[in-house]
């Protein structure tokens, strides 16, 4: 299977986010790529600069990261035409990497906005490199910029960044000095497209945790009464684990749950509620095995939040 390191850049409305196309927040105006085989040799490249049909000039964040002016992408092809031959380009059966998460989301939101149809398989599972070199080189959570991430692999820096085309040159000397297996056991679920019932759910196991996406539910009170969503099953032996802490609100759109499975000890539940733009939620649910003190940290948050709502309601029964 081959690699397609993918890198956009994109314009977003210069009049401000009032005047914005709700569904085309960012107009795509370039399109860099690199493609290579499963042994890391680059097979091919490509690159096509824009015309945009939305937003015709540049908002000055855009002008100011990318080195183009509008007078760059004025006999340029638009969108479509673009976009016709670069799915073509990539073939089947590609693998996509990309550096952060974005630019497959804000890719299929143009490619919608012009009613072409999806290219992606569903679910779309894709290779951050930006997220897995922080798994391999850092801490997980550290996310660096390109080019620092260039720098601490002590690459040559030959072109400028910011530049779609070079910047996906970057990502796949990146993809270079990574493995197979760091690059495959760590993939990450696109949410541009979520699971639309049941059957579509998606649970992933990785090596230290699992994830769940949802489907959707009108409200985040009745994600919170599904059985499935707040299932706390271990992902190594497939067992029901035991919630010693039941869900508890840690955030606006989040929750926490610790659970005891009997043969590989304290799991940790986490879920994130993310909303569409019809309003309803979806969940997204990890669930992971964690050592004593971290199992000791979800007790200690849960008391802290009971403690700070404890002391807003005395705060306020005694000043009204
Ligand atoms: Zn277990």
């Amino acid at each position: 299977m081959n690699y397609i390191i993918l890198d956009l850049e994109w314009n977003q409305c210069p009049d401000g986010k009032e005047k914005e196309e709700a569904l085309l927040p960012f107009e795509i105006i370039e399109i860099g790529a690199v493609k290579m085989d499963s042994h890391h040799q680059i097979l091919d490249e490509f690159h096509e600069l824009i015309h945009p049909q939305v937003y015709s000039s540049l908002h000055f964040m855009t002008r100011e990261i990318i080195s183009i002016q509008e007078a760059d992408l004025e006999n340029c092809r638009t969108f479509p035409e673009v976009a016709k031959d670069f799915l073509e380009w990539w073939g089947e059966d590609a693998c996509f990497c990309t550096w952060g998460s974005t630019d497959l989301l804000e890719l299929q939101r143009n490619l919608a906005w012009y009613h072409i149809p999806s290219p992606f398989s569903f679910p779309l599972l894709y290779y951050d490199i930006q997220k897995i070199f922080s798994i391999v080189y850092e801490d997980r959570k550290t996310r660096r910029s390109l080019e620092s991430a260039v720098d601490f692999l002590g690459l040559p820096k030959e072109h400028t960044f910011h530049n779609a085309w070079s910047d996906a040159v970057y990502t796949a000397k990146v993809v270079k000095r990574l493995t197979e297996e760091d690059i495959f056991s760590n993939s990450s679920v696109d949410y541009y497209r979520t699971p639309k019932n049941r059957r579509q759910e998606i649970s992933i196991t990785y090596k230290t945790y699992e994830k769940f996406v949802s489907k959707p539910f009108s409200s985040k009170t009745e994600a919170m009464k599904d059985r499935i969503v707040t299932s706390t099953r271990c992902y190594l032996c497939r067992k029901n684990a035991r919630k010693k802490i039941r869900w508890f609100s840690s955030g606006t759109r989040s929750y926490l749950c610790l659970a005891w499975c009997e043969e590989h000890g304290w799991l940790k539940g986490k879920i994130r509620m993310r909303q569409h733009s019809d309003g309803t939620f979806y969940v997204v649910k990890t669930l992971k095995l964690v050592n004593e003190e971290e199992a000791y940290a979800v007790k200690e948050k849960q008391e802290i939040i009971r403690l700070k709502r404890r002391l807003k309601r005395t705060f306020h029964a005694k000043h009204r």
